[in-house]
């Protein structure tokens, strides 16, 4: 459980950024971490008052508030029509319903978790982090980072794009033994593995999108992987390449 001495709904960035520049105070965005985190810290900076929940469609992007509920990513008609049904397909096996109504796109982000489809995701389709004081930043950059005390306070996705992402899991909704992510626009096509167990990482880029199984097996033959008690290494070295040619055979046949 985590407790916090006080909580403040921050009425504007400037006032939480300034906030949470104290190491005792934590930003909450949907709190589903953190409070399994045994935190003890003094200040709890909520950022619902900072109308930073919503998915923008712009020209070329889709914007999306930090504090938009992954329930609303998996569900929104455009998104998903937008990048052939990838957000519904990644964030339904998470947990439950009531879960992705409270947990965020900007706390999934910003955690970095080693197993999270979130980032797998969004790293395929070449996602920016919008930070309230850097501005944006590649999710390949970010991901890599550790952590820091800025705010996320958007996810820009550049359209044009097709994706899919597949993963196992030993039972449905735990947490993913392996996540694959694709995605494909005019550069060709981004290969994206998660949970292997460690951060989402680009596998490949730029493939050709006729990419067939020898290409999957020598990708996966080079990339790190390690074993916890979700799976082997060298199980996961053997069902990657099966996962990639699934979700290229994905991207190759949604429509964009
Ligand atoms: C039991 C369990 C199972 C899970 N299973 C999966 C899974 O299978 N797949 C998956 O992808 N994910 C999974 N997750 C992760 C989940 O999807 C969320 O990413 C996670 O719970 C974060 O929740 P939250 O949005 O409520 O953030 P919080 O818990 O409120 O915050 C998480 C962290 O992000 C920071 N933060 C939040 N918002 C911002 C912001 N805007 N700017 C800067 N820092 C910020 C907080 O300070 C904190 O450090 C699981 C989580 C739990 C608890």
């Amino acid at each position: 459980m985590a407790r916090y001495k006080d909580y403040v709904a921050a009425q504007s960035l400037e006032e939480a950024y300034a906030l949470n520049q104290k190491k005792s105070a934590v930003i909450v965005a949907g709190n589903m971490w953190l409070r399994m985190c045994g935190l003890n810290r003094q200040m709890a900076i909520d950022l619902c008052r900072l109308g930073l929940d919503g998915i923008e469609e712009t020209q070329d992007a889709f914007v999306i508030g930090s504090m938009t509920a992954l329930r609303a990513l998996e569900t929104d008609a455009a998104l998903n029509a937008a990048f052939g049904g990838a957000f519904a397909a990644a964030l339904a096996p998470i947990v439950g319903t009531q879960f992705r109504n409270t947990a965020t796109v900007g706390g999934s982000v910003y955690a970095r978790f080693g197993f999270s489809d979130v980032s797998a995701l969004l790293l395929a389709l070449d996602a920016q982090v919008v930070c309230f004081k850097r501005g944006a930043v590649p999710l390949s950059l970010y991901q890599k980072e550790p952590w820091d005390r800025d705010i996320i306070t958007h996810i820009r996705i550049p359209k044009g794009q097709r994706a899919a992402v597949c993963s196992v899991r030993t039972s449905a909704t735990d947490i993913a033994a392996l996540v694959c992510a694709a995605a494909r626009s005019q550069a060709g096509m981004r290969m994206v593995l998660g949970a292997r167990p460690a951060r989402a990482m680009i596998v490949a880029d730029a493939l050709a999108p006729e990419s067939g199984a020898d290409v999957f097996e020598a990708i996966a033959a080079r990339t790190p992987f390690g074993s916890n008690l979700r799976a082997s290494e060298a199980y996961r070295r053997k069902v990657a390449p099966v996962l990639m040619a699934r979700c290229a055979q994905a991207c190759r046949e949604v429509t964009a």
